[in-house]
């Protein structure tokens, strides 16, 4: 067997008719920029999620970036996010010349630790941006309180977690993504909705930051040729619109057959000391961007080489802590305040997690580990 991490060209197959004709669409009509599909993927889109506006753009860093250009932060103000997360999240605050504060991660949720966020607080904090991370939802009640109590601006981080759902203490529910000031998700390939390039949306409930993120995306301008602001050039390509609005109504389909897999997983692992499977918050539900486990006492190369030998699929996100990486020296992170953030880095390993995983390769997968793990 050969079983990849992401499985596109399965997925591809059963919807080939209405991706080829909805590509075919748009070279016909040659809507290449800003088209038809692009403006009914907003509406679609904010219909899905609940959210007054969405804003699409060429990708999930531009998302971030964006987001952080509409909020008028100045060079200097400091900005709280997670330091176990993609790059995109804190090198998009560095390049705009914020400062990025990193805070340890819950050994549980892998998501930011709402109680170090408190700690990490200055007068110069301006904005959290949370990353849920791996599809659930970091815990939003707590993070909301803090913004709400030192004024912080919230841009959530929802590149892993399109279509969780976050229930509140007060009783609500909400997908990810918006109930912050501003939501960012990236529509790479291998997310849970992914195009078949580059793309990403930005969402907001607020009228005025949906205006002006508008603008950001294209030139800064709203009437062709008058620019009102420095902004950027990134839009989302008319053909992935087209893709992205076949796949979005398989999107709760998708992110099932995720949790299926998931559950799989967690039933096989269940009595295995040596592993422990993801943990489930009470209030988000998990749509599984990553199956990741946490290792005790497993050399975890060797168990890669293991399942590479049996044509498995294994990764590590993330290998290095971003308060070790090199692109963030200048900053001198302490690495004892990350005690839990370099514990992951040296003890994670995701399985393969997509939406095509039938329950022979997923047998295949866990008996394969297992072999290895418990010596058998
Ligand atoms: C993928 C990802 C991004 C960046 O998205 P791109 O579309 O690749 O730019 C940002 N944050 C997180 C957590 C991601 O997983």
């Amino acid at each position: 067997m050969n079983i990849p991490m992401v499985d596109l060209k399965s997925q591809y197959l059963k919807i080939k008719n209405e991706v080829d004709a909805g590509i075919t669409k748009v070279i016909d009509n040659t809507e290449f920029v800003n088209g038809t599909e692009v403006k009914e993927l907003k509406k679609e889109l904010a219909d899905y999620l609940n959210v007054k506006h969405v804003i699409p753009c060429a990708n999930g860093t531009d998302a971030l970036q964006i987001a952080m250009m509409s909020l008028g932060l100045e060079p200097g103000d400091e900005v709280i996010s997670s330091d176990f997360t993609f790059i995109a999240t804190v090198e998009t605050i560095a390049l705009l010349k914020l400062t990025p504060v990193m805070v340890d991660v819950l050994p549980d949720t892998f998501c930011i630790d709402p109680d170090k966020i408190e700690k990490a607080i200055s007068p110069k904090t301006k904005a959290i941006i949370p990353v849920h991370l791996f599809g659930q939802s970091c815990d939003m009640d707590k993070i909301m309180e803090i913004a709400k109590k030192y004024n912080l601006f919230v841009i959530e981080d929802t590149a892993q977690a399109i279509g969780s759902n976050f229930t509140s203490k007060q009783g609500w529910t909400k997908k990810a993504g918006t109930i912050g000031n501003i939501g960012c998700t990236s529509f790479f390939p291998s997310k849970n909705l992914g195009c078949y390039g580059d793309g990403g949306a930005i969402f907001t409930n607020d009228d005025e930051l949906a205006e002006k993120i508008s603008s950001i995306v294209n030139h800064g301008m709203k009437i062709r040729y008058y620019h009102d602001r420095i902004g950027v050039n990134s839009r989302l390509d008319t053909i992935q619109a087209a893709v992205l609005r076949v796949k979005l109504p398989h999107l709760d389909e998708y992110n099932s057959a995720r949790r299926k897999a998931a559950d799989y997983y967690d039933k096989a692992f269940k009595n295995c000391s040596k592993i422990t499977t993801p943990y489930r918050s009470e209030f988000s539900t998990h749509t599984f961007h990553q199956y990741t486990l946490i290792l005790n006492n497993v050399d975890r190369q060797k168990l890669m080489e293991h399942l590479s030998s049996k044509g498995i699929a294994s990764a590590i996100y993330y290998p290095l802590a971003l308060h070790n990486q090199k692109a963030f020296q200048e900053f001198d992170y302490n690495p004892s305040d990350y005690p839990v953030t370099n514990k992951l880095c040296e003890t994670v390993i995701s399985l393969p997690m997509n939406t095509e995983l039938d329950n022979e390769k997923l047998k295949y997968i866990c008996d394969s580990v297992l072999e290895f793990v418990e010596n058998k």
